[in-house]
This record gives C-alpha cells, structure tokens and sequence, in this order.
C-alpha cells in the first residue's frame, strides 16, 4: 500500500487484480491468464484529479473499468465513500453507480446514432428512475447548457455533430445523475488538439463548478499533466511511479517514466530530458518478465532487477516508484 488512508479518499483500489483466463484443450481449462492488472493499490482523493498513463496495454483501462465494477476484478477490494464495492450485491451497485461514471475514448462510437441528443443524455436518468419526460427534457437543456451545446441540438443526432461536439454530449451524459467520479478513459485522445484543449477546459471547468473527481487515463503524457493533480504511471500491469504531477514531469525517478517522457515532444522546450530508446518490444502480460517488469527494456538493469521484484517505496516526498535504484538512475 503506497499511502495511508486520508478522510478524503473516495475511492481506494487494495491490490487489485484483473485476470482474463486463457481456456484451452478438450474440456477448456484455463491454460493461461492474462495478467492485465496485478496487484495494484492506488487511492484517489475527493476533487482530485488522478492521471493514469502508460502504453497502450498496459492494464489502465482495464484499471479504470475494475474499479467502477465495469470489469469483475479477480481479487482485491475497492473501497468508495468507505463501501467494499466487491462486497456489494447488484441493486447496492446500482444506487452507487449513480455517483460512478465513465466519457469514454471515441466519441462516433460511444453515442447511440439512432437516438437524439435528448434520449441519449436522457437514457440514464430514466434508468434510475426519472419517468416524468418534461423533468428530464429540463435536465437535458440544463446539462446542454452546462456543457456548452445549444437548446435547439437535443433533437439533433449524433451524426450531425463535429467530434468535440460528441465528446462534450458524451461529458454531459455522464454528469446526468450528479456523479462525483468520473473515469474519463482517453477522453480526448481521438480529438484534434485545438478541440482537446477546449475539452480538457471544460472537464477542468465542471470538476470546479461540481467538485468532481477525475481518473483520467491516457497514453498522453502531456495531456495528463495539464489536467492532473496527480499521475500514477503504469507499465505491464503495475504502477511503478506514483507522484504529484509537477514531481513526476520535473523529475521522473523510474526509468518506464523516464524513456515515456524522453520520447513525447516537449511543449515546454526550458524542459529537455535525454532521449532514451526503449530496447525491444513490450513483453507479453501472459507471461510478464521475473523481478522487476521492465528489466528486460531497462538501460540500468543489473543483476538484482531480474530476481527481486522492487515495491512501490517513497523516494521524495509523496514520489513512489518501483525500482530498486530509483533517485540513482537517470533523472
Ligand atoms: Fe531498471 Fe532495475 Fe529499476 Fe527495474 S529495478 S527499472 S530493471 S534499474
């Protein structure tokens, strides 16, 4: 456990596991599994914004859905508002989902395109009981409003709308029923720039108007460090740094975090960090390398890396990473 628990925790993720079974031979038994998320411990604060990155694969959406019981988690627990998530039977979930909700990634597939505006942001207050239609045409214009759509576009379809149009339908669709996390699972990375940046405004804009809480997943590192309070960097499964957001873009302590930010354009050019190559292709999460995850693209491995796995310890104050030589390394 990388933190100790804090009153304003809302949502606590305790080694969570997620493992998709791998069936084979004549009775389909499970050969295999793969390790998508493994034993991973990560707490988010009320009104905080949580950065999750890493490259695609690397288990955060799977992360994003376990904790919102999207996914059944393998083992562990996940703990909002206080309430084990995983101990809880379905009509418990369906009166906490209400507070969870997910924007996901592409926003021309994530809207239904034989349903107008109206019923598409509708859908979920009726699914949680909102029956009156005047009540949740109200709600509807007053979510327009919010999100910056006009009145007269809630009878309109999604196909009549440029891409930030449908992500901004897709962020008021999720405040719908008044949550207070949202995951937002690459919710600009299939936009333009210019239209991401206006996405990420609003999302920072709501968040203070409504005291949300982001888990904001991307393989963007600049994206989330704009957004971010905090970033936890994830690679095969693992987080394996932890750190408020100006730490970890000013001084990435695990070599993973390192090589990402080495290879992504510097908006800021004052910021130069030494390129590094990562060596080889990113194994498989079947069968993850021993010790230490990312020994076998490491530029620093030794001996040690490959036999001992490292756990996620405080180098800096409040910055975690999980590597044996972390603060000696790079930088
Ligand atoms: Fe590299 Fe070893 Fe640190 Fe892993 S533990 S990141 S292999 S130096």
């Amino acid at each position: 456990m990388p933190e100790n628990s804090r009153n304003d925790d809302l949502v606590e993720a305790r080694n969570l596991v997620k493992y998709y079974p791998i069936r084979g031979g004549v009775f389909l038994k499970e050969v295999a599994a793969v390790k998508a998320v493994d034993d991973v411990s990560l707490t988010i604060r009320s009104g905080e914004t949580m950065g999750l990155v890493g490259e695609s694969g690397c288990g955060k959406t799977t992360f994003g859905r376990a904790i919102l019981r999207l996914e059944e988690p393998t083992a562990g627990e996940v703990i909002f508002k206080g309430r084990n998530l995983l101990a809880c039977d379905s009509k418990e979930m369906r009166g906490l989902r209400k507070q969870m909700q997910i924007i996901f990634q592409d926003p021309f597939s994530s809207l239904n395109p034989r349903k107008t505006i109206a019923q598409i942001i509708g859908e979920p207050l009726l699914v949680h009981g909102m029956k009156n239609r005047k009540q949740r045409e109200e709600r509807v214009l007053y979510l327009l409003d919010v999100v910056g759509l006009r009145p007269e576009q809630m009878r309109r379809y999604p196909h009549m709308f440029s891409g930030g149009q449908r992500q901004r339908i897709g962020v008021a669709r999720a405040l719908a029923l008044n949550p207070e996390l949202i995951v937002c699972d690459e919710a600009v990375s299939a936009l333009d720039v210019s239209i991401q940046a206006q996405v990420l405004n609003l999302l920072k804009d709501l968040q203070q108007e409504f005291g949300l809480t982001y888990l904001f997943i991307s393989h963007d590192l600049h994206v989330v460090e704009h957004i971010s309070d905090r970033v936890a960097v994830m690679y095969l499964g693992k987080i394996v740094e932890l750190a408020p957001s100006k730490d970890l873009y000013k001084r990435p302590l695990h070599p993973y975090s390192q090589a990402l930010l080495s290879a992504s354009p510097m908006p800021d050019p004052k910021r130069k960090h030494k390129r590094i190559i990562l060596k080889g292709d990113v194994p498989s999460p079947i069968d993850p390398p021993s010790g230490c995850r990312f020994h076998t693209r490491c530029i620093y491995a030794r001996d040690l890396c490959s036999r001992k796995e490292p756990a996620l310890r405080e180098i800096d104050s409040r910055h975690f990473a999980a590597c044996h030589f972390a603060g000696e390394v790079g930088g």
